[in-house]
């Protein structure tokens, strides 16, 4: 496959990703002279996009909407020459030296690095309402939201770590939480489950599942089944907090790049990935700490790296 049109050169760098992560990964390349490409998928932004306010990004004392830190992060890479293209990945050529990411309809862009940084995408639970309400209450992140709800009735769903991190974390804010399991018995660590049991603010609804959750512009309560007697009822609350896991955005590079058992990618010596001139940044190798803030981290880092590797290169 030949060069594409609007990229008839090698490019020093290719981004494949437009959350904090890619978005630093962009600024830093690009402040480099490095003249990067960054590629953004059809639901551009990742998972800030999906959130209201942020209020734990350094340099935001007064709160900032997800979308618009996009936005600025975006503006900020271009400024410095950022050039953008809009499409999925379809296919990356690892075999050889050189570089070949093709992008739908597009012609394979040739590289001599490339950026991984893809994201992760939480689980959701697909229930009626789920949508409607993201970020009216909706979340899949406590330490993000917990703190919009002081003194409010919250529900958990799921019955992992996320799910007793998340839960234990919202007592700090919550007159209740409820967590809603579909087993009567937790998946998480013991350590976890004890913590979550001492807490007097925690209470357990077992066997049951979210059948949809209610609210018209804010959410006000959720409608649960109990899986072995098939009853329903009604629980109220002011927010919803889904933890049922997280699935990294990897399949692309299945097979190509070194990943864990759950699908993330392997980084070590920074952002170094398996494959010579691949690096990783953001949710797509962390599985760990999952915020804005150490994505945009592990973004320059990856970039500092291809700049590294680019000059061990020349
Ligand atoms: P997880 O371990 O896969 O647990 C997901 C939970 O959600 C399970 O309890 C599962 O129920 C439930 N679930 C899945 N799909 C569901 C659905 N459609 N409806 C209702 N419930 C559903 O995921 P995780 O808790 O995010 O943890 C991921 C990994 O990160 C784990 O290895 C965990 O140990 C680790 N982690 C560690 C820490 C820590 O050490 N501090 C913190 C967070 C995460 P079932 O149990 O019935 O399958």
């Amino acid at each position: 496959m030949r060069p594409c049109g609007k990229f008839p050169s090698m490019q020093n760098v290719v981004i494949i990703g437009s959350g904090p992560a890619g978005l630093t990964a962009a600024i830093y390349t690009a402040r480099a002279n490095l003249k990067p490409v960054l590629i953004q998928g059809a639901h551009a932004g990742g998972q800030l996009t999906l959130t209201t306010e942020v209020e734990n990004y350094p340099g935001f004392r007064h709160a900032i909407l997800g979308p618009d830190l996009i936005k600025e992060m975006w503006a900020q890479a271009e400024r410095f020459g950022t050039k953008f293209v809009t499409g999925d990945v379809s296919s990356i050529d690892f075999k050889t030296h050189l570089l070949r990411v093709t992008v739908e309809g597009e012609e394979a862009i040739e590289t001599k690095t490339v950026i991984i940084a893809t994201g992760a995408s939480a689980i959701w639970l697909g229930v009626p309402g789920e949508t409607l309400l993201m970020g009216h209450g909706v979340s899949s992140c406590a330490t993000c939201d917990g703190f919009f709800f002081r003194s409010q009735e919250l529900v958990v769903v799921g019955g992992g770590d996320t799910a007793m991190e998340e839960a234990n974390f919202l007592t700090r804010f919550a007159s209740k939480v409820s967590v809603v399991h579909r087993r009567d018995k937790l998946r998480a660590s013991k350590i976890m489950q004890d913590r979550a049991f001492k807490n007097e603010k925690i209470t357990f609804v077992w066997n049951s599942q979210v059948e949809e959750i209610l609210g018209d512009d804010v959410v006000t309560g959720v409608r649960l089944r109990n899986v072995v007697t098939g009853q329903e009822s009604e629980l109220k609350c002011a927010g919803v907090f889904v933890a049922i896991g997280h699935s990294p955005n990897t399949g692309l590079f299945d097979g190509h790049v070194e990943m864990d058992a759950r699908g993330y990618i392997v980084t070590k010596h920074g952002m170094a990935t398996n494959r010579p001139g691949v690096f990783a940044a953001g949710d797509v190798q962390d599985i760990r700490y999952r915020q804005a803030i150490t994505a945009a981290g592990s973004g320059c880092m990856a970039a500092m790296d291809a700049e590294r590797y680019l000059e061990s290169l020349a």
